[in-house]
């Protein structure tokens, strides 16, 4: 039989890893295996047409949150051009969900509940029940292998189609935890792991993809102590381009850990860090482990590791939580300057705890996936809408890394803690007034927005001034600096630095004459941008005392000192030349 596995996955960079288990479960003898990924922004009827030219004989389908829409209308209409195809469904909401999803889509033949190796390969040995199918249970709940006996899904052939793209990789199954909010606390999955052995065997073959990301899917990856540590020990020592990431409970952070963190080689490590919120007695509402002041503790001290990439998880929206509850938590978990900060949004997954708590918190959710919380009891829907925009301002200028030395410089320097909700929130509606949504591309518009918000602001500072401008020229590379900057005096460094440098040509070319020499150095300084601060606390801070600084293309930053002679022209001369 041919048997299509089919992955809608969120993104072209993530890779549906269920598919190549599955494919390690069917036996190439009996069946041929085709796997296809397709994207949720790929058109439907696209892939609909595709799965109907491939023609298999068995269609299987993941279902997440994510990609409900297109799995749902595939589970409508495919049948109607296929009738003969056999449809075999997982995933998360359809193994919680599966008498609901039977009844909406009587063409699914079978859902396997859980993790589902064994019981896709007890399908496949009888044939997937092709000659009985009306006589056999539909939903198929069977106890999985122990998770050490399966092995890493990727074969050598994947290479290929899987360039440049994440891997995604798990040395354990399972989690310890029960936060109400979320399905992992509440599977039948036992904690299972696979040992350090076989974990860094299969590291050195993924190795081989030279992948840009190995991604752990792991659930609170550091709660175990020893294959944490052994594996960061061993990911420290690997002479490697690729990025390791994992999601790691900060509460159970140790100081071993903190210490082989510190030895990593840069961005080796990124780290995804679920705080949810800095309340405590929230913590106990949704069963999260530890306490903000043990989690911020070991979280100082994290942000001293510049060399590790962190990402910080906040969500609004949970039991009991007001507008200050958030605003609060957010103050709290930006101010320890992570590099990047998800403010999401509680969603009430069928099957988690929190899913029996609807009436208790006053929860409207939305009918359909991803079932996102509206309002709550404490939290009415306007104050949802004012988080959302702080959401949407915090990813167009602080996680999109386009103005860092204005934005940290603003927020923790100038600013202060306790009132960074507030300039999101105030800026976000200036991006409103703006017509500025989530999808904009155009990053000149947002310099010029943000800085007309913090010129009504009228903080008036020399030093925000010259952040915002070299924000501008290190992002852009350009010579061109648009007049809200204010960046006058940049084009006259340019000229000073044009002058020197010619008099300095000309004294090393005595016998060219003048009008070659100044062709010829217009030539060589024609993509090259300038900057010059009007602070000097600026130049204390960032230059080292330099007086400006000059981009060149991509060769990156080359310091000119002013007061000096020609030698650190020769800086600029050697890269130019
Ligand atoms: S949120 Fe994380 S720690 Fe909590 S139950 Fe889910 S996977 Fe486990």
């Amino acid at each position: 039989m041919k048997v299509l596995l089919l992955g809608i996955n969120a993104r072209f960079t993530h890779v549906n890893m269920a598919l190549y288990y599955l494919r390690q479960y069917i036996d190439p003898q009996k069946h041929d295996v085709v796997i296809l990924e397709k994207t949720i922004n790929d058109n439907i009827w696209d892939i609909f047409s595709e799965i109907y030219d491939i023609f298999p004989d068995v269609l299987c389908l993941s279902s997440f949150i994510w990609n409900q829409d297109h799995i749902q209308t595939i589970l409508r209409e495919i049948k109607k051009v296929l009738p003969d195809m056999i449809i075999v469904c997982g995933g998360p909401d359809i193994s919680w969900n599966h008498d609901a999803w039977l009844a909406e889509f009587p063409s699914i033949d079978f859902i396997i509940c859980g993790a589902g190796e064994k019981a896709f390969f007890e399908l496949q040995e009888n044939d997937f029940w092709k000659q009985n199918i009306n006589r056999i249970e539909k939903t198929i709940k069977t106890t999985n292998y122990h998770f050490s006996k399966i092995e890493t899904p990727y074969q050598i052939t994947d290479k290929t189609s899987l360039k440049n793209r994440y891997l995604y990789y798990e040395a354990s199954r399972g989690c310890p935890f029960k936060c109400s909010y979320c399905l992992s606390s509440n599977l039948e999955q036992a904690l299972e792991y696979k040992n350090i052995q076989q974990v860094k065997r299969d590291i050195e073959f993924l190795l081989s993809f030279e992948p840009i990301i190995i991604k752990f899917i792991d659930r609170s990856f550091n709660v175990n102590y020893e294959l944490c540590q052994k594996l960061w020990e061993y990911i420290s020592e690997i002479d490697t381009k690729t990025k390791f990431h994992f999601e790691i409970h900060p509460f159970f952070l140790t100081e071993r850990q903190i210490q082989i963190l510190s030895t990593m080689p840069k961005e080796r490590i990124q780290l995804e860090i679920g705080i949810q919120t800095t309340n405590n007695d929230t913590l106990g509402l949704i069963n999260r482990e530890g306490t903000w002041e043990g989690v911020k503790h070991h979280l100082k001290k994290l942000s001293m590791l510049q060399n590790i990439h962190k990402h910080y998880d906040m969500i609004a929206g949970l039991p009991n939580e007001t507008i200050n509850d958030v605003e609060k938590s957010f103050n709290e978990i930006i101010s320890l300057k992570p590099e990047q900060f998800q403010l999401g949004f509680l969603k009430i997954l069928p099957g988690t705890e929190i899913s029996n708590e609807i009436e208790k918190w006053g929860f409207k959710i939305q009918d359909k996936a991803p079932y996102k919380v509206f309002a709550s009891k404490t939290l009415p829907y306007d104050a949802m809408c004012q988080i959302e925009l702080v959401e949407m301002t915090l990813q167009l200028i602080y996680n999109s890394n386009i103005m860092n030395y204005f934005l940290k410089m603003c927020l923790f320097q100038t600013l202060g803690k306790d009132c960074i909700y507030k300039y999101f929130l105030s800026l976000g509606n200036h991006l409103k007034c703006k017509k500025i949504n989530k999808s904009i591309k155009d990053k000149k518009k947002l310099f010029q927005y943000v800085k007309e918000h913090y010129d009504l602001l009228n903080i008036q500072s020399s030093l925000l001034s010259d952040c915002i401008i070299y924000d501008w020229f290190l992002l852009f590379k350009t010579q061109y600096y648009p007049d809200f900057l204010e960046a006058s005096h940049c084009y006259l460094f340019k000229e000073e630095v044009y002058n020197r440098f010619k008099i300095s040509w000309q004294k090393m070319h005595m016998s060219s004459n003048n009008k070659n020499i100044d062709d010829l150095y217009k030539k060589k300084l024609k993509n090259i941008s300038f900057f010059k601060p009007e602070s000097n606390e600026f130049r204390k801070l960032y230059l080292g005392n330099a007086v400006g600084a000059a981009n060149i293309e991509d060769e990156g930053i080359y310091f000119i000192y002013y007061e000096t002679s020609s030698k650190d022209f020769e800086i600029l001369k050697q890269a130019v030349l």
